[in-house]
């Protein structure tokens, strides 16, 4: 039995249609990670490694989830963050995230 397609089921004040935009970008916001977005919820890698599934970050967390307060963000930054940092002081901490991974392929590129 086939379900009914809807596209009114929202997540927070973001409805599906936004949702569906948020899905588009691949990266983190903070990092530049990669996001895995068809894992569902909870779901798990090829690798085993644990994956959440919605991948959005509340800027800031006192504000509920809209399109104005989302961002797309790794499960590793989006748990960094929690409650403790702040929106500015978490693109500071994604930074330096991609910063040594990228410095860590460019040794890894240079020592062969
Ligand atoms: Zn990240």
């Amino acid at each position: 039995m086939l379900l009914p397609v809807t596209t009114e089921i929202t997540i927070g004040g973001i409805t599906y249609e936004e949702f569906l935009k948020f899905v588009e970008q691949k990266i983190c916001h903070y990092c530049g990670d990669n996001i895995p977005w068809p894992l569902p919820h909870g779901g798990r890698d090829a690798l085993g490694n644990y994956r959440s599934g919605h991948h959005l970050d509340r800027k800031d967390n006192a504000k509920g989830y809209s399109v104005r307060n989302c961002v797309v963000a790794c499960a590793c930054c989006n748990r960094t963050k929690g409650n403790m940092l702040s929106y500015e002081e978490m693109l500071v901490i994604g930074k330096m995230r991609r910063d040594k991974r990228e410095n860590a392929r460019a040794e890894t590129t240079c020592a062969v």
